[in-house]
């Protein structure tokens, strides 16, 4: 390889997926005098996703920035279980790669260099697998998960086909958990998303002790759930994948010890730890960043480091429902803990969602009479039961 000479940026953003994406668009809006460059592998920005959320997600000055880049808005949304279906009016948002690409690439002009590969990267310099090197004041390292030897996770493993109908389906609306299917591999659901009267997005979803994701499997399950609810596939038009991390223990000291970089996105372990979703706080992130008063590396890291171990800390409960979801209850039961919870008024369910139940939400989604064996749930009240510290320190 050899070196051209070396390019220099205020701010290296090193992988374009929704974390630096969000990032991008934010120090573009707040901080136009610096120079932002984004360096993605792929030859677009932010792989293949329809990334969701409800908009109780987001406060309402973060829903206006995020606007351009919603493509479909619901006003409501349905959960369906063996023992009860209902209608929820929380409004559901959701965000195609195609429109993040169009739209994160569009602010960033000839600062997006997509189909550039990062070999290395510090605190200051960038190398590219071609060999060129940017020296930058912030490098950021955006490059989605990697696995930690400090968490304990479990996974949400999931296969989305978008699929054109022969006929209208007649969704207004998305089901966003239809658990009357088969019990397969930990707690199953199916996800639809309507995109158009004729196009849906159907995802195939288990919450699984293990992480191996068998495709085929999952996208004959997709057709013959489509072919149970009356819908006739014409064609299958794109497929999206993912094993997203479920939160059930950890020790985040440790996590962000492994690394000296300003991390963000689901590497800075900042997802809700029920769903795997990371936008809501990628979003909130991305503001956090683009109004510190420099933007270095050591001042990002510090953001970023304490913003992820708060929420970690804050999230204990959450990670103590996935405790009793993927340790204490017997997998072909686990649909039951959310049958409960979604007997529970709307307001709950949306600061559940969010990450801002109340100690009294908190109270109120374990009273009654326990989904999961009592001794089973007593068995992963700690951490440490799934994750003992003395073996990781
Ligand atoms: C299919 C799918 C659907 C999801 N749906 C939702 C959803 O509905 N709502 C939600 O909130 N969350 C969702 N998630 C979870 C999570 O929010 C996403 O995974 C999100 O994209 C994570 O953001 P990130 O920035 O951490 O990583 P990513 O978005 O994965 O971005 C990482 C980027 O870094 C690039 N990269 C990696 N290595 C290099 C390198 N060496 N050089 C250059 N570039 C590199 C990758 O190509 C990639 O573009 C979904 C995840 C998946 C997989």
């Amino acid at each position: 390889m050899t070196a051209s000479r070396p390019n220099s940026a205020d701010v290296v953003l090193v992988g374009g997926g929704l974390a630096n994406g969000l990032i991008a668009l934010r120090l573009k809006a707040l901080r136009p005098e610096l120079r932002v460059l984004i360096v993605e592998r792929d030859a677009s920005l932010g792989g293949r996703h329809t990334w969701s959320h409800f908009a109780t997600d987001v406060s309402a000055a973060i829903g206006d920035w995020l606007s351009p880049l919603i493509v479909h808005r619901w006003e409501g949304y349905e959960v369906r279980f063996p023992g009860h279906c209902r209608d929820l009016t929380t409004p559901y948002l959701a965000i195609t790669s195609d429109r993040f690409h169009e739209v994160v690439s569009a602010v960033m002009g000839e600062d997006c260099w997509t189909g550039v590969d990062v070999a290395a990267l510090d605190e200051t310099r960038v190398t590219l697998a071609d060999g060129r090197v940017i020296e930058a004041d912030c490098v950021i390292d955006g490059r989605g998960p990697r696995s930690s030897p400090s968490l304990a996770l479990g996974w949400q493993k999931f296969v989305g086909l978008e699929v054109e109908l022969t006929a209208p389906h007649g969704l207004d609306h998305p089901i966003i958990m239809d658990a009357t299917v088969d019990q397969l591999d930990g707690y199953r659901f199916l996800y639809s998303l309507p995109l158009s009267p004729t196009r849906l997005l159907i995802e195939d979803t288990r919450y699984s002790d293990g992480a191996a994701l068998d495709q085929d499997a999952l996208r004959a399950d997709i057709t013959a759930y489509a072919a149970a609810r009356g819908w006739t596939i014409a064609r299958i038009e794109r497929q999206e994948d993912g094993i997203l991390p479920i939160a059930l223990a950890g020790d985040i000291e440790a996590h962000w010890r492994e690394s000296r970089l300003p991390q963000v996105g689901l590497r800075a372990a900042l997802f809700q730890p029920i769903t795997g979703y990371s936008l809501p706080d990628a979003a909130r992130l991305a503001d956090e960043i683009a109004t510190l008063p420099a933007v270095t590396s050591a001042t990002v890291r510090a953001c970023v480091e304490g913003r992820s171990k708060q929420s970690w800390h804050e999230r204990a409960y959450y990670r103590l429902l996935n405790r009793m979801l993927f340790k204490a209850a017997q997998p072909g039961r686990r649909y039951i803990v959310l049958e409960r919870f979604y007997r529970l008024s709307q307001g709950l369910v949306e600061r559940f969602y969010a990450g801002r139940i109340t100690l009294a939400d908190k109270a109120r989604i374990l009273i009654g009479k326990p989904p999961v064996p009592i001794p089973a749930a007593m068995a992963v009240l700690s951490e440490r039961s799934v994750f003992p510290k003395d073996e990781h320190s």
